[in-house]
């Protein structure tokens, strides 16, 4: 089965977490556009050097540049199955861009699912968030630690906290999301794209089974 799916929620909800499940599930490709920047600074690319200094300090990245990036990667054959895009969009003029890109390219979502949480629970999820290295899986120090502290289980590689994930900056990138991210849901619903709004309460396992049940009962 295909599907195109969207996750969309604030900082540390658990977008990264639930997208790792569903993309293995579906079978489909996750397409991440904090991951794709987080490469591009990596690897030293113009486009990454750019987007470094709006990344640490908790600001969005302007729209040109990751447009650039989503625009290329939906275009690329390994999407045809299915993708889910996790963080994009996160501004209006994205989502306007993104109905733009699908229209051009025949593709259409088959889901958006919309994750929410209290404030001080994402604070408190980002804070004790680690993430590996190599293959980014994530992990949370209490919530869901790995086997061998410190070890990626999947790859071995070696777990970090990411440089924006101090408490001064996730309170930047809240705020973002406040002014910025949150009026994408009024775009969703004024077009009609076929959200579903879930409770990011509770543990990832129930998490996972409301969004599993949400896509699943269309
Ligand atoms: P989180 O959802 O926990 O904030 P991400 O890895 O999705 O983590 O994003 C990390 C950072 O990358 C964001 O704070 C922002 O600076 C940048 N970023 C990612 N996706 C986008 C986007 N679609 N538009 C603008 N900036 C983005």
């Amino acid at each position: 089965m295909s599907e195109n799916l969207l996750l969309f929620g604030p900082p540390g909800v658990g977008k990264g977490t639930q997208a790792q499940r569903l993309s293995s599930v579906f079978q489909i490709q996750h397409i991440a556009t904090g991951d794709m920047l987080r490469a591009a600074i990596q690897s030293y690319t113009p486009l990454g050097q750019r987007a470094k200094s709006f990344i640490d300090k908790g600001q969005l990245v302007p729209d040109d540049l990751v447009l650039d990036l989503l625009g290329e990667r939906l275009q690329q054959p390994d999407t045809r199955r299915g993708f889910l895009l996790d963080g994009f969009p996160r501004t209006v003029p994205q989502a306007a861009e993104l109905d733009r890109m699908l229209a051009s390219y025949g593709k259409t979502l088959d889901r958006v699912i919309v994750l929410d949480a209290p404030e001080e629970e994402l604070v408190k999820r980002i804070s004790g968030r680690r993430t590996c290295e190599s293959c980014q899986a994530s992990y949370h120090v209490v919530a869901r630690p790995p086997r061998v502290p410190g070890f990626c289980d999947r790859c071995g590689g070696v777990l970090s906290q990411r440089s924006d994930d101090s408490e001064e900056i996730i309170r930047n990138r809240l705020r973002e999301f406040t002014a910025k991210t949150r009026p994408v849901i009024d775009y969703f619903v004024t077009h009609d794209w076929p959200v579903r709004m879930i409770d990011a309460a509770g543990n990832m396992d129930q998490i996972f089974g409301r969004i599993y049940a949400a896509i699943l009962l269309s």
